[in-house]
């Protein structure tokens, strides 16, 4: 693939140089760290352990987290409990979701370090100033098919879950960031990078737009992409990841700060960029919290497929085929039905997010998010299927047609429409009805700049580009497929991990 197609947007084009005199400052360090999110902030602390002198720059006025699971292939708080993956296993799965179009070299970089990577930040995490605890988390997908493994690690009562903030990926950041505070890294806030520099073709600086000026941060070891991804760029999704463009809903906080510009930066110094389309990483955040695998009517109230899939897979397919939503519908014994399909799915929006010792069901939790997507306007209920119809706005007699024809299948123990295991055939046929609305919401685009498992960014040659480093969402390589859930949280564990090899590889350190 050319490095540049002339189709894509202006953004593609390097702006000109910044001239001289509006270049204020300059700062030496080792490392410069383009973006405080969780791979920039892991990347920059272990830089610093190592002893490297570490600059991170970042856009908005703090770091920046979010989401609850961080998904690792082992850890030591894995093993305790009696957990362990075996990675060859992983691997091959992986690789098989991704239909090959992973890196295999990146995803064993991963793989050989997520365990370390882990054990570090649990470490961290664990200190009585921080104080939290970590947990594993179960819910999985246990079916065959899309098999989900154990690995998704969450941490719960520290700093920034004591503020309400989602326990997970926050308190990990926070904690990350005020141990490289002690470690001398400095950050730069509200301080967009705007471009590198390149001398001899080594990338040696960067430039931040402060207030009315810029700072050069030139850096002696590297300079390291970690920018996030393009989801708050409408250009570039239509052009790099056009269902991204499409879907009407898009979770990603901070608004406005993860809009490619780490992506473009690196194009224009020579990096290219994964296949295309870039992958998608979807979730149905932006309607019902839960979805289940009973029955999925669209907008005319016709069935149209196999609900037995996980989430993300089920969100993928919703924005392949256009539709911003759907309906799934529960019946009035819905506290038995449900647990009946745990044993053969699960999994995030299906199950709930628990403990391995803890119920992977219970009815007041499941109230909770019903009565959240009634409130939210996306769940509706009624006495009878043509009422229940009525409020969901399709049509009563095609939904009527549709719930019969559904439930004589599950009477006879066979899905002749779409195939679903006789397991989860179950009628539903006791009053009241209820549908809840799901759909799609874009979470990130998982798609970027091509690295090598040193994670130095590649050129179209599939050369470095000197000095150039990327990690996270910034970076290819981890997925090439839209977010496959081998371990439910991989999209920060391997942005935590990744980011963690990165402070070693800077330092001139052996990696696994
Ligand atoms: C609602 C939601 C829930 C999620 N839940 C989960 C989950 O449970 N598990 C999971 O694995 N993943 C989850 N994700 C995805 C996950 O949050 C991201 O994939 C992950 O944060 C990516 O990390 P990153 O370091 O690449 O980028 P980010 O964490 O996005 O950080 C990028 C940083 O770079 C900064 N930046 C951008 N441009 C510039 C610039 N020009 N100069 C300086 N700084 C810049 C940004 O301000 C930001 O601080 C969720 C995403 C969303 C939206």
């Amino acid at each position: 693939m050319a490095n540049i197609d002339p189709k894509w947007g202006s953004w593609k084009e390097a702006p000109p140089a910044v001239a001289e005199d509006q270049i204020v400052k300059t700062i030496d360090c080792d490392a410069a760290v383009i973006g405080a999110g969780i791979s920039g902030v892991a990347c920059a602390l272990r830089a610093a352990e190592n002893g490297l002198k570490v600059v991170v720059i970042e856009k908005t006025e703090h770091w920046n987290a979010r989401g609850g699971n961080l998904g690792v292939a082992n850890s030591g708080f894995m093993r305790e409990q009696g957990y362990e993956n075996d990675l060859d296993e992983l691997a091959r799965e992986w690789i098989k979701r991704c239909m090959s179009r992973c890196d295999e070299e990146v995803l064993w970089r991963y793989l050989r370090n997520s365990e370390n990577a882990m054990d570090w930040l649990i470490d961290i995490i664990t200190k009585p100033e921080y104080g939290a605890r970590p947990e594993l988390q179960a819910c999985l997908y246990r079916g065959e098919t899309y098999r989900e493994q154990f690995g998704s690690h969450r941490f719960f009562d520290g700093p920034m879950a004591q503020k309400g903030m989602r326990p997970g990926a926050s308190d990990a950041v926070y904690a990350m960031y005020m141990e490289s505070l002690k470690l001398g890294v400095k950050y730069l806030f509200k301080a967009p990078a705007e471009q590198l520099e390149k001398k001899d073709g080594r990338v040696t600086s960067v430039l931040a737009k402060t207030s009315d000026s810029y700072v050069r941060i030139r850096a002696e070891k590297g300079v390291v992409i970690a920018t996030g991804d393009i989801g708050g760029n409408r250009e570039m999704c239509e052009d790099l990841a056009p269902m991204a463009a499409w879907c009407k809903k898009n979770t990603y906080t901070p608004k406005d700060a993860n809009t490619g510009d780490g992506h473009k930066m690196g194009l224009w110094a020579g990096g290219a960029f994964e296949d295309l389309p870039f992958p998608i990483m979807f979730h149905p955040q932006g309607y019902a919290f839960i979805i289940y695998c009973f029955l999925h009517v669209d907008d005319k109230g016709k069935r149209f497929m196999n609900e037995d899939i996980h989430t993300q897979a089920k969100c993928v397919y919703l924005a392949r085929k256009g539709m911003d939503w759907a309906w799934s519908i529960l019946d009035g014994a819905w506290a038995e039905k449900i647990p009946a399909t745990l044993p053969y799915g699960g999994g995030l929006f299906w199950g709930l997010d628990h403990g391995p010792d803890a119920p992977g069901f219970t009815v007041p939790a499941t109230e909770r998010l019903m009565n959240f997507a009634r409130k939210g306007g996306n769940l509706v209920e009624a006495d009878t299927p043509e009422e229940l119809a009525e409020k969901m706005g399709v049509p009563a007699d095609e939904f009527v047609k549709t719930l019969n024809r559904y439930n004589q299948m599950c009477y006879a123990g066979h899905d002749d429409q779409f195939g679903k295991r006789k397991e989860l055939m179950i009628p539903l046929d006791k009053p009241p009805y209820y549908a809840l609305r799901f759909g799609p919401a874009v979470l990130v685009v998982i798609g970027g700049l091509k690295v090598n498992a040193d994670m130095e960014v590649l050129d179209e040659n599939g050369d470095p580009v000197p000095g150039l480093y990327a990690v996270g969402n910034a970076a290819a390589g981890r997925y090439g497929v839209d977010y496959p859930m081998v371990i439910p949280g991989t999209s920060h564990g391997t942005a935590l991990t990744l980011g963690f090899v990165t402070g070693d590889i800077l330092a001139g350190k052996q990696v696994l």
